[in-house]
């Protein structure tokens, strides 16, 4: 159903507040929960009480979160999203201060995926991540951010560097070190890091602290077409992940269930990525806590799907040579499915189809999308997660510009179509009859 410019402009509002409240994967995290109300937090390390019907999450780090949904009857296969919490940045070195002659202090960053890194230039930029605080009662962690202007990477000016419009290459180590203050504000980071935890400088005694854009997201173009910010790869699939999953209701054999990883943007390789054992402890629990045995746990496996979604690139003004001609993602043009010959994603033939019925039937449009013939595109979650929980699954995501730049583009009209893909999935059995044969 077509929506009103009202409400795509209210949609694009929702993801603006969202990306707000989340400038690291940390935050990220915390702000996917107040999209879950209803649903009980469960902790890994204890024992799970799990009842029909029930809506719960799980969280690993604090950086991954898994969502789901039980169905009120008995648990036959799992309906899962999936998409990741991680962005290029800086991560802030555990010895943060560089002094410059006396006069400067400088923060020792690294960088953390990869990043645009001519965009994070000569704009505002603060820190946040999280700490770790030592109390009486032991070691915590406590979300941080400096919500004000505090940094600046700044370029050298024309005069001095006459080449920077004939292709510069930034030098991380050299060129990127953000500027914190003048030499009197040396011993200064680790107090205003504090301040902003609410605690003791000498409480803290473990900090993962990144940089941020502070330049706010918009919804701009003569009729609000798109919207631009930090991060919307992947926040933007997040978020409708977890809108869908949140308006959905117990299905009566398929479990739910929205998957956040952190660590997409550096290979997922760590104990709460994708190429982890989460998702697979998660199903395994769900299993033992609705009583399948090992067998039936298998058998549900094989009978379930995924959507795993990260933004696709859509077609660039500028370069439209840079696209398949044939094969290429616009802004508000729909859903985009992705493909790979050598399976950098999941798509085939089997995924597509099932996706395709669900998109037809809930209106949604679907756009098709593969790498120019001599272009290696990325990877990301699907094939990734696959290895441990080996699901047909089907790459998705949003038409973006931009991608890895610390303020991208996409298409306002878009992010509905996806909640409405996701909610409809989530709503309709996908019931495997027998490998690569679906009733729907
Ligand atoms: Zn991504």
């Amino acid at each position: 159903m077509e929506k009103s410019c009202e409400e795509i402009r209210a949609e694009a509002e929702g993801l603006l507040a969202f990306l707000k409240k989340s400038p690291t994967c940390y935050h990220a995290v915390a702000a996917a929960e107040e999209l879950l109300p209803g649903f009980t937090r469960l902790e890994e390390g204890e024992k799970w009480q799990l009842v029909p019907g029930g809506r719960y999450y799980v969280t690993r780090n604090r950086s991954s979160l898994i969502a789901f949904i039980l169905p009120t009857g008995r648990l036959e296969a799992w309906q899962l999203t999936a998409s990741h919490s991680d962005s290029p940045t800086f991560k802030v070195k555990e010895n943060a201060e560089v002094t410059v002659r006396g006069k400067y202090v400088q923060l020792d960053t690294e960088r953390y995926g990869g990043l645009i890194l001519g965009s994070w230039v000569d704009r505002p930029l603060s820190v946040a991540g999280r700490v770790m605080v030592r109390d009486g009662a032991g070691l915590h962690s406590r979300l941080v951010c400096v919500d004000r202007d505090l940094c600046v990477i700044p370029n050298v000016a024309i005069h001095m560097n006459r080449q920077i419009n004939e292709g510069y290459k930034y030098q991380p180590h050299i060129d990127l070190y953000p500027l914190w203050g003048g030499g009197d504000a040396a011993g200064s980071f680790r107090r205003v890091i504090a301040e902003a935890a609410g605690v003791a400088e000498d409480a803290i005694c473990g900090t993962d602290l990144f940089l941020y854009s502070r330049t706010p997201g918009a919804v701009w173009g003569p009729q609000g077409e798109f919207l631009s910010a930090g991060r919307l790869d992947d926040l933007e699939c997040v978020y409708a992940a977890l809108r869908a999953i949140a308006a959905s209701e117990s299905a009566e054999h398929h479990a739910n269930v929205a998957c956040v990883f952190d660590n997409e943007e550096v290979g997922s390789t760590t104990k709460q990525g994708a190429n982890s054992t989460f998702l697979e402890d998660v199903l395994r629990r769900i299993s033992l806590g609705c009583g399948l045995d090992a067998e039936e746990h298998l058998a549900a496996l094989a009978g379930s799907f995924m959507l795993s979604a990260d933004n696709a690139h859509a077609m660039h003004p500028n370069h439209p040579e840079f696209s398949d001609p044939n094969n290429c993602a616009f802004m508000n043009e729909g859903v985009v499915v992705k493909y790979n010959a050598n399976q950098k994603y999941t798509t085939d033939a089997v995924s597509r189809a099932v996706f395709g019925e669900i998109c037809a039937a809930a209106g949604v449009p679907v756009q098709h999308y593969a790498n120019r013939s001599d272009m290696a595109g990325g990877g990301t979650l699907g094939n990734i997660s696959g290895t441990h929980v080996s699901i047909n699954t089907v790459d998705i995501g949003l038409a973006q510009l931009a991608m890895h730049s610390c303020y991208e583009t996409a298409g306002t009209r878009d992010l509905g179509w996806m909640i409405d893909a996701m909610r409809a999935f989530h709503a309709r059995p996908v019931r495997r009859l027998r490998d690569g044969e679906y009733s729907l």
